[in-house]
């Protein structure tokens, strides 16, 4: 399913899909800068490059490279200089979505709510039962 949008590049008409978010040509312009980069980091050479030297040497913007990592169509595992922000708070990562500190904020935060889930449901379980006595203890 798509819906008819702007290219967020060039701003021709295109169908918008979830996999699809800029136009035909603007892909054809992403798949060329594509094999540029991925060109460049097939050479031993370049496998120390930072974000901002492939951009200097290869002209491709540093957003579009980012994509291509978070894509994982460029695998950083062997390039020891390369990151990409944390979705969450933008601190450099190399691995997953989200950096160290965001993954336990998160992860106490599903925590938390889990435990307001499951409170809420004994709650509603209870309540039928309480009722009475709570009504009785009020009045
Ligand atoms: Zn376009
Ligand atoms: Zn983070």
């Amino acid at each position: 399913m798509g819906e008819l949008a702007n290219c967020p590049k060039c701003n021709a008409l295109f169908l918008k899909t979830k996999l699809q978010t800029v136009c035909q040509a603007c892909i054809k312009e992403e798949e060329k800068s594509f094999e540029i980069v991925y060109k460049f980091l097939r050479k031993q050479e370049n496998r120390q490059s930072t974000l901002s030297r492939i951009t200097e040497e290869t002209g491709v913007e540093e957003e579009l490279i980012l994509k291509f990592i978070r894509q994982k169509r460029i695998q950083i595992t062997h390039l020891p200089n390369l990151a990409y922000p944390c979705e969450r708070c933008g601190t450099s990562i190399r691995e997953g979505k989200f950096c160290k500190a965001c993954q336990s904020d998160l992860k106490a935060q599903m925590d938390h709510l889990d435990h307001e889930d499951a409170l809420k449901t004994e709650r509603e379980n209870s309540k039928k039962d309480t009722y009475y006595a709570y009504n009785t203890k009020n009045n």
